[in-house]
């Protein structure tokens, strides 16, 4: 849905040059706001993605390739918003990793970066973003949680740490932002088929023999009971509407978009 309800605002989505953030980035510009993007990738593939939301929805769309494991890099990403942009009105904090291993095989350099990049940088983006977002007493932050978040599963320790983590690390940021125009909600998606969640179908398939698409069936099967995968455009929208007016009073609210996921 197109609009112009956040012309004039200018959003951060970490880890945008893929999947959910890019959805989300692509929702946010489509009511107008200005984009920063940020994740990895190809230099020539973020350049098109970047001139394509430019022309699509008429906005300014600019890159930082921060790496969110590392507070200096994300310190000089939130500096070049703010030089660019006058400072960032809606954070959104997605960018994240998986990685599936029991407790005891589990890399100590892979749960070392999984707090990092889902649980740190949102620290990170956070304390640098208030200042100015209290200044004009207006701000939106989202952080991009998980029903990991909510619910536990085998084999993500640190998934499930870290995303536990960014729900209270929401409600604090919301209790201290209460009596202000800023507000701090989080997102809870279930299932979503993004390149994070590919890796897992291929696993699957490839340890059950089976072909990609019994792969996500099963998948789905065991934990989403609406048997359909959420979409990127869908979580866009949620996030359109915790920007709104409409949501102004919901502070601290952890909402689950997950197929049923967490129902059960
Ligand atoms: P994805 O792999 O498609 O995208 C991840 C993005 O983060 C990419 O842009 C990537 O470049 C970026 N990124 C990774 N490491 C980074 C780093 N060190 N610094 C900067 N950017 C980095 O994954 P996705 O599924 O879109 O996941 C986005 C968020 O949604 C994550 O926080 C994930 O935990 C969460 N989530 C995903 C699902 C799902 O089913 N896909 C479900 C619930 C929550």
């Amino acid at each position: 849905m197109q609009g112009n309800t956040l012309k004039g605002k200018t959003a951060l989505v970490t880890g945008s040059t893929s999947g959910i953030g890019l959805g989300i980035a692509r929702s946010l510009a489509a009511q107008g706001a200005n984009i920063v993007l940020n994740g990895f990738g190809d230099a020539k593939e973020i350049d098109a993605l970047q001139t394509a939301i430019t022309k699509e929805f008429d906005v300014q769309v600019a890159y930082h390739n921060a790496d969110m494991s590392k507070a200096a890099e994300i310190g000089a990403m939130m500096t070049f918003a703010a030089d660019k942009f006058g400072g960032v009105d809606i954070l959104v904090n997605n960018a994240g990793i998986q990685h599936v291993a029991d407790i005891e095989n589990f890399p100590v350099e892979k749960w070392d970066a999984i707090i990092a990049i889902n649980l740190s940088s949102a620290f990170h983006t956070t304390r640098l973003a208030l200042p100015s977002m209290k200044a004009k007493n207006w701000g939106r932050i989202i952080n991009i949680a998980s029903v990991h978040g909510l619910v536990g599963s085998a084999q993500k320790s640190a998934y499930v740490a870290a995303k536990h983590g960014i729900i209270g690390f929401t409600k604090v940021t919301a209790l201290e932002t209460a009596d202000t125009g800023v507000t701090c909600n989080a997102i809870c998606p279930g299932w979503v088929l993004t390149p994070l969640v590919q890796k897992q179908v291929d696993a699957r398939a490839e340890a059950a023999k089976i072909s990609g698409d019994e792969a996500k069936r099963a998948l789905l099967a065991e934990k989403q009971p609406s048997g359909e995968f959420v979409t990127p455009e869908q979580l866009g929208a949620v996030a359109v509407f915790m920007c709104s007016d409409a949501a102004s009073q919901m502070r601290g609210v952890s909402l689950n978009v997950d197929g049923g996921w967490v129902a059960q």
